[in-house]
């Protein structure tokens, strides 16, 4: 089956291509045919193309809405100019998925589009103010687009956690909050901490229910992910992704006090407040430059810029803390997974955060570490180390086209 992934935020779509089905997963056969991104929907839009092993291709063009930037996809990926490899009509593309963000307690797995889903996604919105409204647009506009006949699957971000026990998953607030309005952490990355887990399972050739590890996903926004007999059993971001980590624009795990008393001082209001949380602290807030991980270790090593070092410190002694604690709620782990673009490419990162884990007997290999970027995947820790580390590259994309076709045939996955 070839399966049109969908990941809209609220300007940008981001899809791709996937041929897979239950026989190419088995034999990890799948393949991507495309990929793309429309950036800045809603203005002058730039979109970026490309077929697999074709050119990639960059233009420029107004696209007011998601319907507008579906509407271009879906025309540019049964063009002969983009001569893709099965694709000639939009009848070949035989499935939807798309990337939902959050389930709430609603959706504990990937489940078949319906009106009714549309509504529980809709029922979302609340929790996920930022992102469910998009993701409920490229639905619809998928649905108006290419018709009802094609299946169009949910793929949710918050799925995978939860399996949390609600130890992990309450806040030690009054009860009748959680009762009352559902507050409560849900977690987010849940399709690459998952995917992740799948990987380190095949690779270690272990059953899903031997899986005990802790998982890093470092990117633009970062969670860690405590992984026991392959379910998660706690997860660093919280009812929304501001919790946890220190983020490239977000400023992870703060003392609630710090909202009032800057409310109090600088009379932001509390939207005001949402948006310095989220857009204007992390490594950009601290570093006063960026919130780009490869430009502040190029103003570290060029420059020795102070805050860039401080910024880059604060933001390796938090994952240090997730994994220490981690540690000690799974009563140990097998192994420490790191994924993301900061996970996946940056030794000197990795290094920095698996520093001093000796004591839980973790040795990092530099030269293993050294050699893991640009979609390497293996082991980073040396041969006797009691605690390993992997890098494993994520792919939610394809994890979306596999739910995707398993949710259509109706057969039951193993993640
Ligand atoms: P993502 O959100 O997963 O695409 O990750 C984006 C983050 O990965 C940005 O902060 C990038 O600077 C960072 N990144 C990508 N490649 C590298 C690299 N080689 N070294 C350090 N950070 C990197």
């Amino acid at each position: 089956m070839n399966i049109l992934v969908l990941n809209c935020g609220s300007s940008s779509v981001k899809f791709q291509i996937i041929e897979t089905d239950l026989d190419l997963i088995e034999k990890n056969f799948d393949k991507r045919l495309a990929s793309g991104i429309i950036e800045r929907v809603g203005s002058q839009s730039l979109i970026t193309l490309q077929a697999d092993g074709k050119q990639k291709l960059k233009q420029a063009t107004a696209l007011r809405d998601h319907r507008a930037a579906i509407d271009y996809i879906l025309r540019w990926i049964i063009s002969p100019n983009a001569n893709i490899a099965n694709i000639i009509s939009l009848a070949d593309i035989h499935a939807v998925g798309h990337r939902v963000v959050h389930g709430a307690e609603k959706f504990t797995k990937s489940v078949l589009i319906d009106d009714e889903v549309i509504e529980g996604i809709e029922d979302c919105i609340e929790l996920a103010p930022l992102h469910n409204p998009a993701n409920v647009k490229g639905i619809n506009v998928a649905r108006e687009l290419l018709g009802t006949g094609i299946p169009q699957v949910a793929v949710f971000d918050t799925a995978f956690h939860s399996t949390m026990p609600e130890t992990s998953y309450l806040y030690a607030l009054p009860y009748q909050l959680y009762r009352r309005y559902k507050i409560r952490r849900y977690g987010f990355h849940g399709t690459s901490h998952r995917y992740v887990a799948y990987r380190y399972r095949q690779l270690l050739k272990i059953e899903r229910e031997q899986t005990n590890i802790i998982t890093i996903h470092l990117g633009n926004g970062c969670s860690a992910c405590a992984i026991k007999n392959g379910n998660s059993v706690d997860t660093s971001m919280g009812m929304t992704p501001l919790e946890g980590l220190v983020m490239g624009t977000r400023s992870g795990d703060i003392d609630p006090s710090i909202s009032y008393f800057i409310h109090h001082k600088e009379g932001l209001s509390f939207d005001e407040l949402g948006v310095m949380f989220n857009k204007q602290s992390g490594l950009l807030g601290v570093s006063g430059l960026t919130n780009d991980m490869r430009e502040l270790i190029d103003e570290e090593t060029e420059h020795q810029d102070r805050r860039a070092t401080l910024a880059i410190d604060m933001f390796c002694l938090r994952v240090k803390k997730y994994i220490g604690a981690y540690l000690a709620e799974l009563g140990g782990s097998d192994a420490i997974v790191f994924t993301g673009g900061i996970g996946e490419n940056s030794a000197i990162i990795r290094e920095r955060i698996c520093n001093g884990l000796e004591f839980f007997g973790l040795t990092i290999d530099k030269n293993r570490n050294g050699e893991m970027f640009g979609g390497k995947e293996g082991e980073i820790s040396v041969a006797n180390s009691k605690l390993k580390a992997f890098v494993i590259p994520t792919n939610e994309e394809l994890l979306i086209a596999r739910d995707t076709v398993r949710t259509v045939k109706n057969v039951p996955r193993r993640w």
